[in-house]
């Protein structure tokens, strides 16, 4: 399988301050991990482009594009909500992360690449059409399946969302296209606090347990997303890639293990050969406790990579 990894030096430079635990550190233990286990060496690496105004506008408001702007510091930082903090390179940031799902893409869509991870931050899968949160700025998975829909002529895609908070961002940008199954995971009761998500024929909301470990959560996916999957046929599969349910992740209860990211992966893989051509755009979302981290991004993209 033909993989690329697409980030950009901009992404390190978005400082959350001091104690945060959404920071740089995480892509670089990430791509040391992938520098030390030799995947770097087989890895495509693709810089991300900015996303444009128009791309964004698919799935964000003008307003919400103007209030992340104006919020940007000359210099220090600005608080948006208790947890999301922006220092004066987070609007580039922030751009290349959404830039690089929108150029996965194409990069996917075009038949040069099978799959495609986007080793970003700041993540997206809070961010709604209208708001900032969560350590979100603009939704970039929302940006990447908009883009496919509009400009790759596809009428079905799929986000999957393993991260263990629920991807609210993703639910409020989609909550009226039947175009886009959303499946995801997600304790609760727990943060964002947002009323648990009726389910339809779109939507495959599974709240686990804070008790909850690998059984739950393959559970959740094998009796609910699989099926939710195959029947959607989805053209394209999206992955909201968070870590933060692993056992070793504080962020967190729910307690996964490195052979729950593996088997979730495959488990994608699967779905995506089926009805995708194997077609899979993954961005980073959560994942805080740095070894944990590094070692299930490896996992995940040796998945992606058939290795
Ligand atoms: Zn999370």
């Amino acid at each position: 399988m033909r993989t690329a990894y697409i980030s950009h030096p901009d992404c390190r430079e978005h400082d959350t301050g001091e104690g945060h635990p959404e920071n740089a550190r995480r892509l670089s233990a990430i791509e040391d991990r992938l520098a030390a286990s030799g995947l770097a060496d087989v890895l495509r690496h693709v810089e991300a482009p900015l996303v444009t105004d128009a791309e964004l506008l698919r799935v964000h408001t003008r307003h919400h594009l103007d209030t992340v702007s104006a919020a940007i510091p000359a210099q220090g930082y600005r608080r948006l909500d208790p947890d999301t903090v922006v220092c004066p390179h987070s609007l580039a940031a922030a751009r290349r992360a959404a830039g690089a799902v929108v150029a996965a893409v194409d990069l996917v869509a075009g038949g040069s690449m099978d799959s495609v991870f986007c080793g970003v931050r700041p993540p997206g899968h809070h961010a709604e059409a209208d708001r900032a949160m969560g350590f979100c700025l603009f939704n970039n998975v929302a940006a990447g399946a908009a883009h496919a829909l509009a400009e790759h002529g596809l009428d079905r895609v799929a986000i999957v969302d393993f991260d263990v908070h629920q991807g609210n961002g993703t639910e409020d940008i989609f909550a009226d296209d039947d175009r886009v199954l959303f499946c995801s995971t997600f304790q609760h009761p727990f943060y964002p606090f947002t009323p648990l998500p009726g389910n339809t024929v779109n939507r495959v909301n599974v709240p686990l347990d804070a008790s909850a470990a690998s059984a739950e959560f393959r559970a959740a996916v094998s009796d609910h997303w699989l099926p939710a999957l195959d029947n959607f046929r989805p053209q394209m599969v999206f992955v909201s890639a968070g870590f933060d349910a692993h056992e070793d992740d504080d962020m967190s209860n729910v307690r996964l293990a490195d052979a729950d990211f593996r088997w979730v992966s495959e488990q994608i893989v699967g779905v995506a050969a089926r009805s995708a051509s194997g077609r899979i755009v993954s961005t980073l979302e959560g994942g805080y406790e740095l070894q944990s981290l590094a070692r299930c991004v490896e996992l995940h993209l040796r998945v992606l990579m058939g290795l």
